[in-house]
C-alpha cells in the first residue's frame, strides 16, 4: 500500500458549493462538511413536553432551546434568567398550559 505524504496534503477547509467545506483526510479521502453548525429541531418541546410542530417553534429552539410558546411566555422576558439554567417550575407549565387550552377563538 501506498502510503500517502502528509506534506502533500492540507489541513485547511476549502470552500465548495458556497455552503460546505472540503479537507482531504490524510488517508486520502475527502470529508465535506456544513460551513455553519445547525441546530436540529427536537420533536417535543424540552420545557412543556408539547409536540414542537411550527417554523415559530423551530426558530425560537435555535435562540431559546424551547417552543415558540415557552418562549413568549418565559424565555424571552426572563432571558437572563434563562441564560443561567433558569425554567419555570412544572405547576407553573400546568398553569400555563391550561390557561393556554382555555382560550378558543
Ligand atoms: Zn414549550
Amino acid at each position: 500500500m501506498e502510503r500517502i505524504q502528509k506534506s502533500h496534503l492540507s489541513d485547511e477547509w476549502t470552500p465548495i458549493s458556497g455552503e460546505r467545506l472540503m479537507r482531504q483526510h490524510e488517508l486520502g479521502f475527502y470529508i465535506i462538511k456544513p460551513m455553519s453548525e445547525t441546530i436540529s429541531t427536537p420533536l417535543i418541546c424540552p420545557v412543556c413536553q408539547y409536540l414542537m410542530s411550527s417554523i415559530s417553534d423551530a426558530n425560537m429552539y435555535q435562540t431559546f432551546k424551547c417552543c415558540n410558546f415557552c418562549g413568549l411566555r418565559w424565555a424571552q422576558a426572563n432571558s437572563a434568567k434563562w441564560e443561567t439554567g433558569w425554567r419555570p417550575s412544572p405547576a407553573d407549565i400546568a398553569i400555563a398550559i391550561e390557561e393556554k387550552n382555555m382560550v378558543s377563538f
